[in-house]
C-alpha cells in the first residue's frame, strides 16, 4: 500500500446486519473501513494481510449496523420540552408559538447541540432539522444549527423551513411568528447557495421546507417547489398529520392534503413529508406512484394523539419510508432508537396487527429507508463496499440484552443499547457510550441555561 492511502479500521467477531437489498446478515463477521468508506463486509474474520490497519476492534458480544438516519426534527424545541403535555397538535402549537417566536441564535445553537448530541449517542449518524421559526433580528439560526452539526461530526440535512400564513390570513400561527413570502423565498435560496454540498461525501445538504398547509400560503408552496427544482435540492414539509389538518384543507382549498400537495407541485421522488397519518388508499397510491417519501414519527403521533400512519400499506405501495424523532416538544426522549421500537409496536396496534412490521423492517426504516427519503441511498443506509463508513457497533452482551437470542430483536425491542463505537465517514463520534466530539455535561448545562433564558423572555 502506498504511504498516501487512507488508514484502515477493522471491526470483527461481531454480528453484522448489513440492511442491503437481500437483508444479508452474519452471525459473526467483519467490516473493514478505509478512510471515509466501507471497504469490505463479510462473514468470519477480516481478510488476512491488510496493510495500514491503525485500529483493530474485537466486536465480540456486539452487533454492527448502518448508522441510524433521522428524517424529521425541530432542534429548537429542545428548549421547550414537557409543555402542553395533554394537548392535540393544533392546541399544542397555539400554546407554544408565542414562546417559540422569542428564540435567538444562542438558544438555537444550544438546542441543536442537545438534540444532535442525544441522537448521536444513541446511534444516529445522519441527522436532519426542519427549522421554520425565524423571528426578526434573531441572528443566523440556520447557521447555528449547521455549526453544531459540524462540531459534533454528524452528517446533516438542514431543511430551511418557513411560515407566511398568519392568523389574519386564515393560518394557525400568530402574525408575529411568520415571515413575508418574499423574505422566506429569498432566505431559502440564500441558504441553498451558501451551504448546500451535493458531493457523495457531503456532510451538509440543504432542503426547501415550508412548514405545513395551515401555516404557509399556496404561493409559497408553489414557488418553494419551483425553487427547489431549479436548485436541484429536495423538498420537505409536514403532511396529513391530523384530522384537523384534513378538515382545514377541505375548508380552505376544497380538497384533502394529498390533492393539495399534488396541485402545488409537492408530489415527486425529490419530496418527503413528515407524518402521513391521515391518508386514503388513493393518497397512498399517489405517494407510491410518484415515489414521494414519508417520515414516520410514531412517538410524536402518539404524544399528540394524531393517529397511526399506515406504514405497511405505504411500504406495499412502494412509498419510501424513514423514521423521525420529530421535535422534542412532542417527543421529549429525543432518541431515534425509541422510534424503531415504537414504529413496530404502534403499527401492530393498527389495522395490520401481527402482520404489521417485523424487527428487520423496523431496522430498515431507521437506516436504508431514512437514506432513501433524504436522497442518499447510494451513499449511506446499508453496510456495503464503497458506501460511506457511517456505522454503529451496539453492545448487546450487557444486562439489558445478553439473554435476547436474536441481535436485531435485541436492538429493536430491547432497551436502548449502549453504543460502543459510532463512525461517521470513518471518524469516531461516540466511543463507549460517550460523545467524543463534544462535552456532554457542558451541552446539558448550556441547554438548561438557554431553556431558562427563553422561558424568562417569553414570560415578559
Ligand atoms: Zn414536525
Amino acid at each position: 500500500m502506498a504511504d498516501s492511502a487512507p488508514a484502515r479500521v477493522v471491526i470483527e467477531n461481531c454480528a453484522v446486519a448489513t440492511v442491503d437489498a437481500e437483508d444479508t446478515e452474519h452471525a459473526s463477521g467483519h467490516v473493514v473501513v478505509q478512510g471515509s468508506r466501507i471497504e469490505s463486509v463479510g462473514p468470519g474474520r477480516a481478510p488476512a494481510g491488510l496493510e495500514g490497519v491503525t485500529r483493530r476492534i474485537d466486536g465480540t458480544g456486539h452487533l454492527v449496523t448502518p448508522g441510524l438516519i433521522n428524517t424529521h426534527h425541530h432542534f429548537y424545541q429542545w428548549l421547550t420540552r414537557g409543555l402542553a403535555t395533554d394537548s392535540n397538535l393544533f392546541d399544542w402549537l397555539v400554546a407554544l408559538y408565542p414562546t417559540w417566536s422569542r428564540i435567538d441564535e444562542r438558544m438555537v445553537y444550544a438546542a441543536a447541540r442537545g438534540s444532535l448530541g442525544m441522537m448521536a449517542r444513541g446511534g444516529v449518524t445522519s441527522a436532519m432539522d426542519h427549522h421554520y421559526v425565524f423571528p426578526r433580528g434573531s441572528g443566523d439560526l440556520l447557521g447555528a444549527e449547521i455549526r453544531a452539526a459540524r462540531e459534533l461530526g454528524v452528517r446533516f440535512t438542514a431543511a430551511r423551513g418557513s411560515m407566511d400564513r398568519g392568523e389574519s390570513d386564515g393560518g394557525l400561527p400568530p402574525d408575529f411568528a411568520v415571515e413575508s413570502t418574499e423574505d422566506a423565498l429569498r432566505a431559502t435560496e440564500e441558504a441553498v447557495d451558501t451551504h448546500h454540498d451535493p458531493s457523495f461525501d457531503s456532510m451538509l445538504r440543504v432542503a426547501v421546507a415550508p412548514c405545513s398547509p395551515f401555516s404557509v400560503s399556496t404561493e409559497l408552496m408553489r414557488e418553494g417547489a419551483q425553487l427547489a427544482r431549479r436548485k436541484g435540492v429536495r423538498l420537505h414539509t409536514h403532511g396529513s398529520e391530523t384530522a384537523e389538518e384534513e378538515k382545514f384543507c377541505h375548508e380552505l382549498f376544497g380538497m384533502g392534503p394529498t390533492d393539495y400537495f399534488e396541485s402545488t407541485g409537492w408530489l415527486g421522488e425529490d419530496v418527503w413529508m413528515a407524518h402521513c397519518v391521515h391518508m386514503t388508499d388513493a393518497d397512498i397510491e399517489a405517494f407510491g406512484r410518484t415515489r414521494t417519501g414519508a417520515a414516520h414519527c410514531p412517538s410524536s403521533n402518539a404524544r399528540l394523539a394524531a393517529g397511526i400512519a399506515r406504514v405497511p400499506d405505504m411500504l406495499a405501495a412502494g412509498v419510501p419510508v424513514g423514521l423521525g424523532v420529530d421535535g422534542t416538544a412532542s417527543n421529549e426522549s429525543g432518541e431515534l432508537h425509541t422510534e424503531l421500537r415504537n414504529a413496530l409496536l404502534i403499527n401492530r396496534l393498527g389495522g395490520h396487527r401481527e402482520n404489521a412490521l417485523n424487527v428487520r423492517q423496523a431496522l430498515r426504516l431507521g437506516t436504508h429507508g431514512g437514506a432513501q427519503v433524504l436522497g442518499r441511498a447510494d451513499e449511506t443506509g446499508s453496510l456495503e463496499p464503497g458506501k460511506l463508513a457511517d456505522l454503529v457497533l451496539w453492545k448487546l452482551d450487557g444486562i439489558g440484552h445478553s439473554s435476547i437470542a436474536d441481535p436485531v430483536a435485541a436492538l429493536v425491542l430491547g432497551a436502548a443499547a449502549p453504543v460502543t463505537l459510532s463512525l461517521v465517514g470513518g471518524r469516531p463520534v461516540v466511543e463507549d457510550g460517550r460523545l467524543v466530539t463534544a462535552d456532554e455535561d457542558e451541552i446539558a448545562r448550556d441547554a438548561r441555561d438557554e431553556a431558562r433564558r427563553l422561558a424568562r423572555i417569553a414570560a415578559h
